[in-house]
């Protein structure tokens, strides 16, 4: 079965009554016929219908074993890391995602997890990292907002090595360009709030397993700690995930048009997208994915702020605002929105400079996407030569 019908034929026809959309089961507790006696439902944060066929559904499209859905992104990050205990230790991808570093830094380090963070690019910088606590690898690939690859099966062949478990944050793929698990990861994290739900409405988390034992694991602490995701938004994010394949298709497309754009503007320094050739990732993101998703970053020859701020507020489609993923095209400026705590000349050190833009590119016709930054970019340009003149 090709993705697309894969996608689709995985959301199942409700058992009871044939309804062809997912059913929303708004209740807390279930009836028992007598005390245990259940029809495999007891109480919903334990289990929920609605919750039940997003979690299946995230787990087949992964090729995993088992799925779990969360209140959000860093509440599936968070149930990952509560695997592990104090001593043990994580080895990171250096730009992690901000949030993902809060968390490890000002919770975890605190009941004693260590964490060494290294460029994942080179796969032999995570193999020198290994020690003897070594429990969890966690790589993001692409990164945010670089767009950096890690080799994801050297990775886990390192992590396997040395009984260690190896997590990929998936959410900038998504299932229908990458599927780590193929590739030998244990886990799969998304922030479903991104692509897979798709249309900027909802927050919300996934954890998919590559075995029933690990899935095991992480019910138990789904249910114990309990951040799960409710049944509107389990709902919401379904409704999403049934046009995935047709979007991340578009979004590529339309991303790869753009980049090429913006490679042959005279202002663009850098372009970052691993769909171009020339992008130093290309190999390895070629071997790995099937699409090279939405998001592109660009620096620009005058790397001066107030500028970059200027192209990032001149926009008409391209909206400013955090976040990615959705139907809707953003643009935001790294240094000032998503990366503003993080030290400049560690921020330089990533590549993240003061004139740093990423686009989310959205589902509008990229002719007019192109428009709109050859509009902008081309009043800037302008202003620039008369300055200097
Ligand atoms: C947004 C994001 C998260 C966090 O997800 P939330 O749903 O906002 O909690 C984690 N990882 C990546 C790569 C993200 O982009």
């Amino acid at each position: 079965m090709k993705e697309a019908t894969k996608i689709l034929h995985s959301i199942p026809v409700d058992p009871l009554t044939g309804a062809i959309s997912t059913p929303i089961y708004q209740t807390s507790t279930f009836v028992q016929e007598s005390p245990g006696v259940h029809k495999g439902y007891d109480y919903a944060r334990s289990n929920n219908p609605t919750r039940k066929v997003l979690e299946d559904l995230i787990a087949t499209l992964e090729n995993g074993s088992n799925g779990y859905a969360f209140g959000s992104g860093l509440a599936a990050i968070d149930a990952v890391v509560k695997l592990l205990k104090s001593g043990d230790e994580i080895i990171a991808v250096d730009d992690i995602y901000g949030g993902a570093f809060r968390l490890f830094t000002h919770i975890y380090e605190k009941f004693g997890i260590k964490v060494t963070y290294v460029d994942a690019t080179d796969a032999q910088n995570v193999a020198n990292a290994i020690s003897s606590q070594t429990k969890l690898i966690w790589i993001e690939s692409p990164t945010n907002p670089t767009l950096k690859i890690a080799d994801i099966a050297a990775i886990s062949k390192i992590a396997k090595a040395v009984g260690a478990l190896l997590c990929v944050d998936n959410t900038f793929a998504s299932p229908a360009a990458q599927k780590p698990i193929d590739l030998g990861a244990d886990l799969v994290i998304h922030s479903a709030t991104k692509y897979l739900a798709g249309h900027s409405d909802i927050i919300a988390g996934l954890v998919v397993t590559n075995t029933a034992v690990l899935g095991e694991k992480i019910k138990f602490i789904q249910n114990a700690s309990g951040a799960i995701l409710g049944p509107w938004d389990s709902w919401l994010a379904i409704r999403g995930i049934e046009t995935l394949n047709l979007r991340i298709k578009q979004h590529s497309e339309n991303a790869q048009k753009i980049a090429e754009y913006l490679l042959q503007n005279d202002l663009v320094k850098n372009v970052y997208y691993p769909g171009l050739p020339q992008d130093k990732n290309h190999e390895i993101a070629t071997q790995q994915m099937k699409y090279f998703g939405g998001i592109i970053s660009f620096d620009l020859k005058v790397d001066d702020k107030s500028i970059a701020s200027e192209i990032v507020s001149g926009t008409k489609y391209f909206k400013l605002a955090e976040s990615l993923g959705g139907l809707k095209s953003l643009i935001c400026l790294p240094c000032e929105m998503t990366h503003k705590s993080i030290p400049r000349e560690l921020r330089y050190q990533s590549g993240v400079t003061d004139s740093l833009i990423r686009l989310s590119v959205g589902l509008e016709d990229a002719d007019d996407l192109i428009e709109d930054l050859k509009g902008v970019l081309g009043k800037v340009t302008k202003n620039l030569t008369i300055t200097t003149k």
